[in-house]
């Protein structure tokens, strides 16, 4: 199939079937169509779009996001994890804001020097915002075309990606890229699933080689599997007079960066020396244990509630807040932490 045929197939099948109505869609800028990409990195379109709604109605372009504080920007990513994700947003935005007066750069070379932007946003960004031929390879795009040609190997691995590049590029039109753009990724999600892809209702299916040798099952290679470690952890749910937990913000780079958290101890009897409180040790209640996992580990939770005793406490050190669970505050809370607060026993 010549690259014109190709793109020609998936922009047919664009205008019948694509999606035309998602939120990003109705003001096609760099900024929205940016927000919205970083938003769909590992997160599905329609948990996105509740959250790319709030965020934009709050940080309309550039400039309002650049001077928002970032734990609202944290705030509003809350769920969505991945927070180094939107801490790179609001880094950028600022770069965008102060260095280029709130315009976003015009190459794909440009767009990669923010942080948070690869290649593949880069390209998204410049085609769907300004029409210039830019190519996109993000996950959906991958599963597409390394089936479509029946490439070997884990996408993930440089020379894969490579050989994926070079057919991203090559099957990239010169006239309705953005559409192109937004086709590829909608083909991926809609059709070409992970499991089970609907190959009757694709454009492509007269030539793609997975489907022909019957592997669309095995193509693309899994990620080779590694065993995860296991970490430990005892999350100190600390409660004062007034039924409020005391929750402490994280450095601002690392895991969960600038979000906030529960103070942690290796056990119980470091607990007094971790926060400076006094905290009645006899009233510790152990709650349901809970495991968190990241891309390179687990983390079992210990969580343990606590009473204060000392009502008039004093907070030192790091960044600390006693978090009312009524009227609870705008900040980005890491998701165990959420979930946590949640079903605390009264
Ligand atoms: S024919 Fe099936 S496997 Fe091939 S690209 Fe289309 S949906 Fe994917």
């Amino acid at each position: 199939m010549t690259a014109e045929q190709f793109h020609g197939a998936v922009l047919d099948w664009f205008d019948r079937h694509g999606r035309h109505d998602l939120p990003w869609q109705a003001r096609k800028t760099a900024y929205h169509t940016w927000v919205s990409e970083i938003m769909l990195q590992q997160t599905q379109v329609a948990t996105v779009i509740p959250y790319f709604e709030r965020f934009i109605a709050r940080f309309p372009d550039v400039h309002s996001l650049a001077q928002a504080p970032q734990d609202e920007v944290l705030h509003l990513w809350t769920g969505l994890g991945y927070y180094a994700r939107a801490r790179n947003l609001h880094k950028a935005a600022r770069i965008v804001a102060s260095d280029f007066g709130g315009d976003f750069p015009d190459s794909v070379e440009g767009l990669e020097a923010l942080p948070g932007i690869g290649r593949s946003t880069a390209g998204a960004i410049l085609s769907i915002a300004t029409g210039k031929r830019a190519a996109i390879l993000d996950g959906n795009v991958k599963r597409v075309l390394a089936r479509f040609y029946a490439v070997e190997g884990w996408p993930g691995a440089p020379a894969v990606m490579k050989e994926l590049w070079q057919h991203a590029e090559r099957n990239t039109p010169r006239q309705r890229v953005g559409d192109y753009t937004q086709a590829m990724m909608d083909l991926g999600a809609t059709l070409c699933t992970r499991s089970k892809p609907s190959c009757l209702l694709c454009p492509l299916h007269s030539r793609c080689e997975a489907l022909a040798q019957g592997r669309t099952a095995e193509l693309p290679a899994p990620r080779p599997k590694k065993t995860l470690p296991v970490r430990q952890t005892l999350m100190l749910l600390i409660r004062n007079g007034a039924g409020e937990v005391m929750l402490q913000q994280r450095p601002p780079s690392g895991l969960w960066g600038g979000l906030w958290s529960l103070p942690e101890a290796a056990d119980l009897r470091d607990a007094e020396g971790e926060t400076g409180l006094a905290l009645d040790l006899e009233s510790v209640r152990p709650l349901a244990p809970l495991r968190h996992t990241f891309s390179h580990f687990h983390l079992d939770i210990t969580p343990v509630l606590i009473e204060l005793r000392d009502a008039e406490a004093v907070m030192e050190g790091v960044p600390r807040l006693w978090y009312n669970i009524r009227r609870p505050p705008s900040i980005g809370l890491a998701a165990p932490v959420k979930r946590l607060l949640e079903c605390l026993p009264d």
